[in-house]
């Protein structure tokens, strides 16, 4: 399935000059929603994942599925205040901004295999601050999911020590 075709270019949204890429079209359509879905939770049982992990919004709307699909937990990154529990947290840069990320405590049990889920790959930030807050709590990062990877931007280099997996480039 071709699934570029259901993804929405929005011209100069949130900021004048910044192509966004709009998923909801993506996910509006069942078919184009599971495929997606399906392509990562195969990749998912091949790196043999305990649990999947996503950063808000857009992170839980892609690893949730994939984590019923498993049988395995989901475990969200939320912006600071958000948790309502003992949190670990991290500073990061996102391509227009500046955030914290949090993670409960007890979220992760040291050595479980972690599939980290995001829409998109874009300059990496969100991604490297998600596997701070994984490893830090002990994790093992087991691979990495994306519908979109944004190739002009070099994301990936900051994941060249992780097995990355994305649906779509542009
Ligand atoms: P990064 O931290 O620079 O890699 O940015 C990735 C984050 O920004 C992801 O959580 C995305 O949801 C969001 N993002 C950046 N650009 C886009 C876009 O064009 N479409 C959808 N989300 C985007």
């Amino acid at each position: 399935m071709d699934l570029k075709q259901y993804v929405t270019i929005v011209e100069d949204w949130p900021k004048p000059g910044i192509k966004f890429k709009d998923i909801t079209t993506l996910m509006d359509n069942g078919e184009a929603y599971k495929y997606a879905t399906d392509q990562i939770v195969t990749y998912a049982k091949e790196k043999q994942v305990d649990l999947v992990v996503g950063p808000e919004a857009r992170g839980f709307i892609i690893g949730c599925p994939v984590a019923y699909s498993l049988g395995v937990g989901f475990a969200p990154v939320r912006k600071e205040g958000k948790l309502p529990r003992e949190t670990v947290k991290v500073d990061y840069g996102l391509e227009y901004g500046k955030d914290i990320l949090t993670i409960h405590k007890d979220a992760i049990k040291p050595g479980q295999r972690v599939l980290i889920t995001d829409d998109l790959l874009a300059t990496g930030g969100t991604i490297e601050a998600t596997i701070k807050l994984v490893e830090e709590l002990g994790g093992v990062v087991a691979g990495i999911a994306f519908l979109i990877e944004l190739t002009y931007l070099d994301g990936r280099d900051k994941l060249d020590k992780y097995d990355v997996l994305t649906l779509m480039e542009y």
